[in-house]
């Protein structure tokens, strides 16, 4: 999957404690990683199944576009920003922080199950 095709990240982070209450996790803001830091990168549209020498060299036009930036869109996960929350683990309660890594573990899975359920109706679209 493109690292670009992603959900806005939020600005606070939460978790159902034991108690099902829900708490905020103490954050800090590291540099975006599917920008770079940059805010921003090409609509993924345009080159997610990637883009080759031969793209650029048969329509030029397309080439100098792509070059200066007019393809480009406000990063999907940092909207623009940069940076992106994330759990400040140093100053997160030990059983919080058990929980998150939980929950985050728990999309991982699911997000995977949704890559794998695209791919095999993919392969009918064509
Ligand atoms: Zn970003």
């Amino acid at each position: 999957m493109d690292r670009r095709d992603c959900r806005r990240a939020p600005d606070r982070l939460y978790v159902i404690d034991e108690d099902g209450i829900e708490r905020e996790l103490p954050t800090r803001w590291e540099l975006c990683d599917v920008c770079d830091g940059k805010g921003s990168h090409v609509n993924p549209n345009i080159d997610r199944d990637g883009l080759t020498g031969e793209d650029f060299a048969e329509d030029p036009d397309f080439a100098e576009s792509y070059f200066r930036g007019d393809y480009d869109q406000p990063c999907n996960r940092c909207g623009g920003r940069r940076v992106v929350a994330v759990v400040d683990e140093d100053h997160c309660e030990k059983h919080l922080l058990a929980l998150w890594r939980e929950d985050r573990e728990a999309e991982a899975a699911c997000d995977a199950a949704d890559e794998a359920e695209r791919r095999y109706f993919a392969r009918f679209e064509r």
